[in-house]
């Protein structure tokens, strides 16, 4: 899709210089390659949807490790990873202190907002610090 445009964008320009000269280019050289620079940092993107998610550079250590694994009442096990950011989530339901994995803090289940699938947890403490738990599984890297 992006070689036809920038193809005809070419043309458009060397008719406009023709005509009037170098002064009336009317082109967004500037936006096309902020886009491409962003594009550059690997980010993790829902496995269902392709939504961005999170950045790889947030991810963060919390009791010690990134990765933690545990298990829910019912007995199934997520592998998830901590991040001090997560965008393209939302929370769902009432928070909960019930059967916390991090100690102090409580927690809501926050779904992807392109597919609303499980993506993990948002964790808070009363100490106002807070992080994403999300379930590795979901995620996809990509550039
Ligand atoms: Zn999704």
């Amino acid at each position: 899709m992006k070689t036809p445009f920038h193809s005809q964008q070419s043309l458009k320009s060397r008719k406009l210089l023709d005509k009037q000269g170098p002064t009336v280019v009317k082109q967004s050289p500037a936006v096309e390659d902020r886009e491409e620079e962003s594009g550059r940092e690997k980010v993790l993107i829902c496995r269902q949807c392709g939504k961005h998610i999170a950045d790889e550079a947030w991810r963060i250590s919390i009791d010690g490790g990134h990765r933690h694994t545990f298990a829910n009442p019912h007995g199934h096990v997520y592998d998830i990873g901590c991040f001090e950011s997560a965008v393209g989530c939302v929370g769902i339901g009432p928070g909960s202190n019930e059967f916390a994995w991090f100690k102090g803090y409580s927690w809501q289940i926050v779904a992807c907002t392109g597919c609303m699938t499980h993506l993990g947890w948002f964790f808070h403490s009363s100490g106002q610090h807070h992080f994403y738990g999300l379930i590795l599984d979901c995620l996809v890297s990509s550039f």
